[in-house]
């Protein structure tokens, strides 16, 4: 134990991604998803380095880049998948734009306009105080709020 106390932070980096490659083939089966070689590769991808946003355009392009042999069409169906076992969250910023979380956990973003840049709000909470009629039958999931931000002029 005292070992570890003293090592580097290498080690701990070290030590730490071999527990998340373990753990990312514990989250895909206890999700209910088999742990195929495609899906463990972009899960690696999405979910070895802290909370992002990405689209699935971005997350093909770095699986090309990490040369993970998959499709946009297999990307687009694994995020889909993923989202749908609890894994990700969707969230829409602009009609065709469509980023996946892996922070699942209720929060909000800031949208940086030109930048394509999805950032999250942290350890605030925001409160809509007039919230819209919704149609009968049905009731709200949840709500999010996206603020735009864009650069000042100089
Ligand atoms: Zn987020």
């Amino acid at each position: 134990m005292s070992v570890a106390t003293a090592s580097s932070t290498t080690t701990h980096w070290r030590d730490q991604s071999g527990c998340l490659y373990h753990d990312l083939r514990v989250k895909l089966r206890n999700a209910g998803l088999r742990p195929t070689r495609q899906r463990v590769g972009l899960g690696w991808l999405l979910f070895a380095r802290g909370d992002r946003h990405l689209t699935a355009e971005a997350l093909y392009e770095e699986a090309a880049k990490a040369r993970v042999p998959v499709s946009l069409a297999t990307v687009y169906n694994t995020l889909h998948q993923f989202t749908e076992a609890g894994l990700l969250r969707e969230v829409a910023v602009e009609g065709a734009k469509t980023y996946f979380d892996t922070n699942t956990s209720q929060h909000h973003h800031f949208f940086v306009e030109g930048e394509n840049q999805l950032l999250d709000i942290e350890g605030q909470n925001i409160s809509v105080s007039m919230l819209p009629e919704i149609p009968e039958g049905m009731e709200i999931a949840r709500v999010e709020v996206v603020i735009r931000l864009r650069r000042k002029e100089a």
